[in-house]
């Protein structure tokens, strides 16, 4: 089993939110584990249960090189006594940054394969040919999203959480916003903040539910203005929001996924998208092990993990 640590829900206090008659607090979801962190956690919890209850011994999965999925991976594979193989977008590309380093020694094989290649990557021919390599395995998709993933991310609210009315998570493939909308009570509002330029993800994350059969008792909407250039892409006023946020509340945000659902959500309040009342929670995901390799990478300073 994946063991999972207790984690806070800490209340923030600044006068806006008094201002606004708003409350706002974060559950710190990227401290129930010291390395599968954040939604990550739930994602591959019951993959890894299902992986052993079929008898294999190896999980397969795939990512980019700063992915916090492979990271993840690697770890509680790991943990679950299971080797992983990770194929990684971009060959040779950053074999040696952080993340994949660590990966490497917690015991995950790399294999870096082409832009081109990487596309193909579901085709069964590709599938093959990983599997006469390297024997049977466990296929976990990119991005870690399928049934057991999002049964995971359903179990992400406590009933300490009920009594919120709203709830703010970032969206990238949409997994975690499905799980968590199938969870949420009546009277919740679910948000979801889109990592990802453009406006796709809101049809992609409608088949998410239709495709897992999942219904919201309450109601749920993806923003789509909160990319920041799209994904993995950055501008100063968030790089400077991160900042702001880790001197003024103590919380470590992340560039790709947690600081660009935290901007929007601070943003909102900010425009009086909440009506006074209202009790906010943003979940706090994970995806800091990235921050090392976004300052590796681009030179900018980032809130680090250890303090
Ligand atoms: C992977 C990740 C997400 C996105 O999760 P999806 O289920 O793919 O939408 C959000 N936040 C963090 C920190 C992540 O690592």
């Amino acid at each position: 089993m994946l063991q999972a640590s207790p984690y806070p829900t800490s209340p923030l206090s600044h006068p806006l939110l008094q201002e606004m008659g708003v409350e706002l607090e974060v559950a710190r979801l990227d401290k129930i584990h010291p390395r599968v962190s954040g939604n990550k956690f739930f994602k591959l919890h019951y993959n890894l249960l299902e992986a052993k209850r079929k008898g294999h011994t190896q999980v397969l999965t795939f990512g980019g090189a700063y992915s916090n999925h492979i990271y993840a991976t690697a770890f509680a594979a790991k943990e679950m006594g299971l080797t992983s193989i990770g194929i990684i977008r971009g060959e040779e590309e950053d074999v040696n940054n952080p993340t994949l380093e660590e990966a490497r020694a917690a015991g995950m094989t790399l294999i870096g394969v082409s832009r081109e290649k990487y596309k193909q990557k579901s085709s069964p021919e590709f599938l093959e040919a990983l599997s006469s390599k390297f024997g049977s395995f466990y296929l976990i998709p990119e991005g870690g999203t399928n049934t057991l993933a999002v049964q995971g991310t359903s179990e992400m609210l406590t009933p300490t959480h009920q009594k919120f009315t709203h709830l703010c998570t970032p969206v990238g493939t949409g997994g975690t916003m499905v799980g968590l909308a199938s969870a949420i009570d009546p009277h919740q509002s679910l948000l979801g903040f889109s990592a990802l330029k453009g406006e796709g993800i809101k049809m992609e994350v409608e088949a998410l539910m239709n495709n897992f059969g999942l219904a919201s008792a309450g109601k749920w909407q993806v923003l789509t203005q909160y990319h920041h250039g799209g994904y993995a892409k950055w501008t100063e006023e968030l790089i400077s929001f991160i900042h702001w946020f880790w001197d003024e509340f103590d919380i470590p945000l992340d560039p790709i996924y947690t600081g660009k659902m935290a901007f929007g959500c601070w943003d909102l309040i900010q425009k009086k998208f909440f009506p006074p009342g209202s009790k906010i929670l943003m979940l706090h995901t994970g995806g800091l092990q990235g921050n090392k390799g976004f300052t590796a990478r681009t030179g900018i300073g980032l809130p680090s993990l250890s303090a």
